[in-house]
């Protein structure tokens, strides 16, 4: 019998914080995670592209490279076992403009490093014979790349949590922990019953409020907590017929891969996101920035219609840098970094996140020593 009420308490029920129950879990582990909204997955999680990225575009040696690949590879694994909805349909990174067949050529190398599969490169002729309504001079073709249903995803997850004898509990928000003087934490909940409980290990995947979460364990090194920004993006949804069956990215904008299409399982297109940085969050689409969508999405689909264009969603990503400043690693901070035994803390786990999120979590496991 332990000592603890659980062997780790994982803070947050997004596509991270699940699948690292879900490692923490398959190694034998009892595992608590507490979510402050009525019910999982309502974070940054269920506002993003549910795009499977295939990892081509992360710098050689960073988490996003490996874990990206890792995660991709681990997750279709998943979904298949899980029967969750996907659709592998692939992806072209399209130049628009002879100016840009050097980025591409940038990509590929990049994408062959990271050990993504299948890419191939295509000339202008040969992605509009895959799809006509295309306009580009040069792309790539991803053939990993696609597209799922990551609640469906995240729901699996909490069955395998809940499987292994833990516990999803929601309405339930983190307020704060102490370190035990043996090792472990006491952990201090709030919601309508607020209580207290006690675990050997901690990991926080609490997504945009990653910095306060971190500020709340007692004895967490301030001088450890990185700067947050928010990096909203926003979609538009497509009134007509889908144009394109696969993902279609020209190359990557400044911290971000910037405004692409996408056929989601409903058959809908959809365009976005772009990166706008706010300061606090605000998921409101302004319905006058379809004229600078069409202008965008015209170079490479020259039939795009304006009036079409209806706003849909937004969606906010947990940040390291702000505008202009060069986008940082995700950091997976354990005892090395922040001196606290036990305690894995999750910062800016913005986009691969929820491709690479089974990876991130097995990654957080191993920095537990498990
Ligand atoms: C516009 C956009 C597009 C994206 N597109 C893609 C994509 O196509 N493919 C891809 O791989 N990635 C994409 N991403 C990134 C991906 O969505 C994220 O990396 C991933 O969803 C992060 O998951 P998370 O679990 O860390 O965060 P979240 O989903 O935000 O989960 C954190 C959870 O913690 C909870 N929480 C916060 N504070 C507390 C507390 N004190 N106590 C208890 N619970 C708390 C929150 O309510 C939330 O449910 C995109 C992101 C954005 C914003």
């Amino acid at each position: 019998m332990s000592e603890f009420d659980f062997d780790a308490v994982v803070v947050g029920a997004g596509a991270v914080g699940l699948a690292t129950g879900y490692a923490l879990a398959r190694r034998g582990l009892i595992v608590a995670v507490l979510e402050k909204e009525r019910a999982i997955g309502q974070g940054v999680s269920s506002r993003n592209s549910e795009v499977i990225h295939a990892g081509l575009y992360y710098p050689t040696g960073s988490l996003k490279a490996r874990l990206c690949v890792e995660g991709r590879r681990a997750l279709y694994a998943f979904l298949d076992k899980h029967h969750v909805d996907y659709r592998k349909c692939g992806k072209l990174v399209v130049a628009t403009a002879p100016d840009q067949i050097a980025r591409l050529d940038a990509i590929l190398d990049q994408a062959l490093t990271n050990g993504v599969e299948g890419m191939a490169r295509l000339t202008g002729a040969q992605a509009v014979a895959l799809e006509p309504q295309l306009n580009c001079v040069e792309a790539l073709l991803s053939p990993e790349s696609g597209v799922f249903d990551s609640h469906g995803y995240m729901l699996a997850l909490v069955g395998e949590i809940e499987a292994a004898g833990g516990a999803v509990v929601t309405a339930t928000p983190f307020e704060g922990a102490s370190p035990l003087p043996g090792g472990g934490f006491r952990v201090r909940a709030g919601g309508e019953a607020p209580t207290e409980l006690t675990c050997r290990l901690l990991v926080t995947a609490p997504g945009l409020s990653a910095q306060g979460v971190a500020g709340a364990i007692e004895g967490f090194p301030a001088d450890r907590i990185p700067a947050g920004h928010y990096g909203k993006g926003v979609y538009f949804r497509l009134q007509g017929k889908a144009p394109f069956e696969r993902l279609i990215y020209p190359p990557p904008i400044p911290g971000a891969l910037g405004t692409h299409y996408r056929k989601d399982l409903g058959g809908q297109a959809v365009f976005g996101p772009d990166l706008v940085f706010v300061d606090h969050e605000d998921y409101s689409v302004d319905p006058t920035k379809a004229a600078e969508f069409a202008a965008y999405v015209r170079k490479f689909w020259p039939a795009v219609d304006e009036a079409q264009l209806s706003p849909d969603y937004a969606g906010i990503r947990p940040k390291l840098h702000g505008p202009g400043e060069p986008q940082p690693d995700f950091q997976i901070d354990g005892p090395d970094v922040h001196g606290i035994e036990g305690l894995v803390a999750l910062f800016g786990i913005e986009s691969p996140g929820l491709t690479s999120s089974l990876a991130v979590g097995e990654e957080a496991a191993k920095r537990l020593g498990l």
